[in-house]
């Protein structure tokens, strides 16, 4: 089973979003059909202002970010309630960009992960070291202290291993640097361990081989780009 999921971050309307669903559903209905899909999970994180009903036979929709609460005072935020609403049952959690731009530290990311673990959620948790840890050559230890934080035992994890220095960046981390990383993840987790990266439609065949699937940024936003990572 290879995981393959495309964040759309802040792009895409709401209705450029449904189009894109609508259009990537038929696409896997009419030419593959369950055959190949069977042994793929395929998510699409849309913006949550997207968000729709999660019943696309064939992708999964979760929410890129969410506050650890049911509903109440949080003016800005998504609450669960916003998510039940629209079955979402899957969340991505720890993203760079929430811990980088947002000041989500290791705190706030275990709390959240306990919050929707606690509501059977599955989670995609991130993590990743900066181009300054990866220099330092302590990401390994980086990376386990970034997990320590949270039960790696959890049934519905999956790790999403995202070099920082290599998001949005087009720097692809090499075959041998997310090997190193993927296989001392596997030595502290069972969950599956995908990465994320700068993958594209070229060198994501590549990628799946050596992990459990990959989350896709920029090239997800490519229909034709994020489905031709489906067929490789
Ligand atoms: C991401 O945002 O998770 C990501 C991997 O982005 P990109 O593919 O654009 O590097």
């Amino acid at each position: 089973m290879k995981v393959i999921a495309g964040n759309f971050k802040s792009n895409l309307t709401r209705k450029a979003s449904i189009d894109y669903l609508n259009a990537l559903n038929s696409k896997l209905d009419s030419v593959f059909d369950s055959r190949i899909c069977n042994d793929k999970d395929i998510y699409i994180f849309p913006s949550n202002t997207s968000l729709v009903q999660n019943n696309y036979k064939y992708i999964t929709l979760g929410a890129q970010n969410c506050n650890d609460s049911k509903s109440g005072a949080f003016t800005g935020e998504t609450s669960l309630l916003h998510l039940e609403e629209f079955d979402i049952k899957t969340i991505l959690i720890g993203h760079s960009e929430r811990r980088n731009l947002f000041f989500e530290n290791d705190d706030i990311c275990a709390r959240k992960f306990d919050y929707f673990k606690s509501k059977n959620f599955k989670i995609f948790y991130c993590i990743g070291e900066s181009l300054e840890v990866r220099t330092s050559k302590k990401y390994l230890d980086f990376l386990e202290s970034q997990l320590k934080v949270i039960d790696v035992d959890y049934k519905n994890l999956i790790i999403a291993y995202e070099p920082i220095w290599a998001i949005g960046t087009g720097l692809n981390a090499t075959l041998e640097q997310i090997s190193e990383c993927v296989s001392h993840l596997r030595d502290m987790s069972n969950a599956p361990i995908v990465y994320g990266g700068s993958v594209n439609e070229n060198n994501s065949s590549d990628i799946l081989k050596i992990s459990d699937g990959v989350l896709v940024g920029s090239a997800s936003l490519d229909i034709n780009k994020f489905y031709q990572i489906i067929k490789e």
